[in-house]
């Protein structure tokens, strides 16, 4: 059985080790050149002499090795190689012609080293990585194929390719304005700010801007290029309900015209805005194979059953299960807390919480378009914002995970855990047992902080937050850079936790398949009568809820027939108008 060895460098660190790996290496005692320095320094492990007894993984002391076996694809299918033991992509998606399609598949399996590749940005090396890459051994692979025809013109520079890069962040340093960056055309950028509704802030800068509005100048400046191939990675990060849905309408106009790529874990979205997607399975930082294109209702009840039959690859344990009815209503439920009606007023901003009561054992949603106050609802219960009338109830223990998330210093989630085993209130043996395999942190128990993905610090604070014992848990968007297996998981899981402790949590997040996995009730946010208003209700049932939701919102959701997740209706459709005219906005109406 071949294998794969890899080395993720960002994570070793040979001068601060014993080389263990090399030290306990069976092959190596033996005399066998299996792990050798290379030329950077870091170890070169050889796929060939590795024997896959998995020693060097767990002698590593930062978590920096992967041995796994090679993937069902074949060694002539490999699209691109990053180092020899480095990241392998096999295979590639089917640019449209016209329309949308959708990547779907976990974090580090090579989504966005396919959206580049297909955008020209990257050149394949299909496998060579020690050779500097050219255009054309790639067409003499893919010839016969669909893929031959886009691979040449990108060859010959003569297809338009527009990308909305994964990584918007970086673009909070930049000096430019928001018309500036957008660029282009003036009568196009300004249709494209107008289509984002980002005109009023076209000339700040985008130092500036919050995330959500940094994603709409980024998706306004890739729809405002003239291209003929529009690529999108992750298009949805940071952005509310509200705005996810613009911006699903407005690419599903621009795939009427032109072939669009869309890399999306937000799971009603994609299902909407896209016509048919190929799921990706492989394992973060070694490989991902990209399976043929399945039409989007059966891409997305694939995805949820965890299973591949074309591939004979079973990708989760169980299949994800949604339930058709609201949840029932908490009979015999014992209160928790009560909190009275709570007051912020920040200059230009007044937000006011109606009173509330959370129950026993009662996981809370928390909703709304951004800028309506729900992270200084949290603060203000957390204790962190003082409020300016109203007092957040005291007798309660609570643990809070903030919104914008800081690594700190350059210890270990390991670390951290045994710090903190000394403090009573915290239960280390929850963490170790449940929480860390739970959310999938076995693997980074070892590196730092500063060094994990942001996927991997959402998981390591959340984790860290339900290790607290409490009464009341705080996350404010808990899914954020994680994919949509890991919001999957992650929703189930603090859900049985606060039901099994009958404690309560409150959950500001924007996914709607997490909202409903994880969520008994919600609280629903919006704007009073002006900009400079919030105005926050509930603990709500999770109808009435979605329905203020939703009705704010202007969508609809039916059941799938399969699965039942929920699915978007296609405004004005026949269910859409029934459901509109019954004020039933998720549920199905009852007969
Ligand atoms: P996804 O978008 O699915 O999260 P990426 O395509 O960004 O995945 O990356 C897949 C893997 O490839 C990453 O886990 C990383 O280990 C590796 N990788 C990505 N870019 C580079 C690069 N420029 N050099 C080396 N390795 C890389
Ligand atoms: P949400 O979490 O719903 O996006 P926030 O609670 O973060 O909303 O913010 C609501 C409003 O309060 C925003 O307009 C924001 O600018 C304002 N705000 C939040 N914190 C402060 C602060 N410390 N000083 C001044 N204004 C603030
Ligand atoms: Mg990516
Ligand atoms: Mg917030």
């Amino acid at each position: 059985m071949a294998r794969i060895a890899i080395l993720l460098s960002d994570r070793c660190h040979p001068k601060e080790c014993q080389w263990e790996c090399q030290a306990y290496c069976p092959p190596v005692r033996m005399g066998q050149e299996c792990i050798v320095e290379g030329p950077t320094g870091q170890p070169i492990i050889s796929e060939t002499l590795c024997i896959g007894c998995g020693i060097c993984v767990h002698k590593c002391p930062f978590d920096a090795i992967k041995i796994l076996n090679t993937p069902e694809a074949a060694e002539t299918e490999i699209v691109h190689r990053y180092g020899y033991n480095g990241f392998r992509l096999y295979r590639l998606p089917e640019p449209p012609e016209k329309g949308i399609t959708g990547l779907l598949g976990p974090n580090g399996t090579g989504k966005s080293t396919a959206l580049r590749i297909l955008a020209g940005v990257e050149v394949p090396n299909l496998g060579a990585y020690d050779r500097p890459p050219s255009w054309e051994p790639v067409l003499a692979r893919f010839r016969g194929t669909s893929l031959h025809r886009h691979l040449t013109r990108l060859a010959q520079g003569t297809v338009r390719a527009a990308v909305k890069p994964q990584y918007i962040d970086l673009l909070g340093d930049d000096r430019r304005t928001v018309e500036e960056y957008v660029e282009g055309e003036p009568a196009r950028v300004r249709r494209a700010l107008e289509a984002v509704e980002l005109s009023e802030q076209r000339t700040r800068s985008l130092a500036q801007l919050s995330g959500g509005e940094l994603q709409l100048a980024a998706i306004a400046r890739t729809i405002a290029q003239d291209a003929d191939f529009y690529l999108f990675d992750e298009p949805s990060s940071y952005l509310d309900i509200v705005h996810r849905l613009k911006v699903a309408r407005l690419l599903r106009a621009l795939g009427e015209q032109h072939g669009v790529l869309v890399v999306e874990h937000d799971l009603a979205l994609l299902d909407y805005l896209a016509d048919q997607a190929h799921l990706l399975y492989g394992e973060p930082a070694a490989f991902g194979v990209i399976g043929r294109a399945l039409p989007m209702r059966t891409a997305i009840n694939t995805y949820l059953s965890g299973y591949l039959k074309e591939e004979n690859v079973r990708f989760r344990k169980e299949p994800v299960r949604f339930v058709s009815h609201p949840p029932k209503p908490p009979a015999g439920r014992a209160p928790l807390v009560e909190f009275p009606a709570l007051r912020k007023e920040f200059p230009g901003f007044v937000l006011d919480v109606a009173p509330g009561t959370l129950v026993k054992g009662e996981t809370v949603g928390v909703v709304g378009p951004n800028g309506t106050g729900k992270t200084t609802f949290v603060r203000m219960l957390a204790g962190v914002e003082p409020p300016t009338a109203g007092q957040p109830p005291s007798g309660v223990t609570v643990s809070y995970k903030p919104q914008y998330l800081k690594a700190g210093a350059r210890t270990s989630l390991r670390e951290r855990g045994e710090a903190l085993a000394a403090d009573p209130a915290f239960d280390a043996r929850l963490f170790e047992r449940e929480l860390v395999p739970g959310l999938h942190l076995d693997e980074v128990l070892d590196v730092a902080l500063p060094d994990l993905s942001g996927g991997e610090l959402q998981r390591a604070a959340v984790a860290l937050t339900l290790a607290r014992t409490a009464t009341l848990y705080l996350l404010d968007e808990p899914s954020a850079y994680l994919d949509a297996d890991e919001r999957m998981a992650m929703a189930r899981l603090i859900r049985r936790q606060v039901e099994r402790t009958a404690t309560s949590a409150l959950v500001v997040d924007h996914d709607v398949y997490f909202l409903d996995l994880a969520s008994d009730a919600l609280m629903v946010f919006g704007r009073g009568s002006s900009r400079g208003e919030g105005r926050g209700e509930g603990p709500m049932p999770l109808r009435d809820g979605m329905n203020r939701l939703l009705a704010a919102t202007d969508v609809t959701f039916r059941r799938d027939a399969e699965t039942l997740r929920p699915r978007i209706n296609r405004p004005g459709s026949v269910l859409d108008r029934e459901q509109r005219s019954k004020g039933e906005y998720y549920y199905e109406p009852t007969p």
